[in-house]
């Protein structure tokens, strides 16, 4: 399919889940799309897509020396990149005291400094041709919290600062950034991508046990249809305004509604407090 508007998309994390979806959206959509992936059978089957334009890249984001290569070859062998989608990531579930400070830094390392090293490298040339967008995938988890994910919850927080603060250093270049905020969604990160801490304190078993084991029964019952959240990010892809924040989900909407609420409240609540330390 031909489509006048075609862009150069590159997606990261794109073997399964959000990145396969969105990968295969926009290709029937008549753009063209590099994908990242681990392994030799994800790239061939990643090429598979389609014999034109679909093109794998082996890349592991927290391998931050090889980022501006890859960039820099897509560029210059398969095409200007119009969208760079940060979309690879992982969710590690444990409480805090349980969760080392490794698995701390690995959590960082691929779904925070990965995506800043992806958007280090592709920026240069939006800059240059003073157009671009850049679709940061944090999570709801970027705005509310759930007790057991306060590792992952910091990395998307994180990623979610720097998307907003860069849409403002970026905007009056042509360039627009969006953080993705979706809900659950059916795609392997509650299944085979979660890392799982072990666990060792007995004192949070009562908090902690049930929580854990109504996360085993989501994966493959959560609401959210990736194809449609793939839907979703084009329409935001092709939207000549589009927002710096974009949730995905009802129960995205239901949940960061009801945390703007709570947090309205407590800062009424204590606003004379809040307000008493000014200089007079
Ligand atoms: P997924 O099916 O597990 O896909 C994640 C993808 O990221 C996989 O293709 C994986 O590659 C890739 N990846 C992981 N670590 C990587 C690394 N170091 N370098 C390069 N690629 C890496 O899960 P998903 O839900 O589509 O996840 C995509 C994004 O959405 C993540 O950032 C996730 O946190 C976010 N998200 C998901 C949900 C949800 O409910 N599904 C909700 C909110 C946000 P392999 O295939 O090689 O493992």
């Amino acid at each position: 399919m031909s489509n006048p508007q075609s862009k150069v998309f590159l997606i990261t994390g794109a073997n399964s889940g959000f990145g396969r979806a969105l990968a295969e959206a926009a290709l029937a959509d008549g753009h063209r799309v590099v994908g990242t992936v681990r392994n030799r059978d994800a790239l061939e089957t990643f090429n598979r897509l389609d014999p034109e334009r679909a093109l794998g890249k082996l890349l592991d984001v927290t391998d931050t020396d090889a980022v501006p290569r890859v960039v820099a070859e897509i560029e210059a062998d398969f095409g200007p990149i119009g969208v760079l989608v940060n979309n690879a990531g992982y969710g590690h579930e444990g409480l805090l005291e349980e969760s080392t400070l490794d698995q701390l830094r690995q959590q960082f390392d691929v779904n925070v400094f990965g995506a800043v090293a992806m958007m280090h490298a592709v920026l240069p040339f939006m800059r240059k041709r003073r157009a671009g967008h850049i679709l940061n995938v944090t999570s709801m988890g970027g705005i509310i919290t759930f007790p057991g994910l306060g590792i992952y919850h910091g990395s998307k927080f994180a990623l979610e600062g720097i998307s907003e603060a860069l849409a403002k250093e970026v905007k009056s270049l042509g360039i627009a950034v969006t953080a993705v905020e979706p809900g659950a969604f059916r795609t392997d990160w509650a299944g085979r991508s979660l890392v799982r801490a072990e666990r060792k304190i007995a004192d949070y078993d009562e908090v902690f046990n049930p929580i854990r084991e109504r996360r085993r029964k989501l994966d493959g019952n959560q609401p959210g249809d990736p194809a449609k959240a793939a839907q979703a990010m084009l329409k935001l892809v092709a939207s000549e305004n589009p927002p710096m924040h974009l949730l995905l989900g009802r129960d995205a909407v239901t949940l960061v509604r009801a945390k703007l609420s709570a947090l309205k409240a407590e800062i009424d609540a204590w606003e004379v407090v809040s307000v008493s330390t000014d200089f007079q």
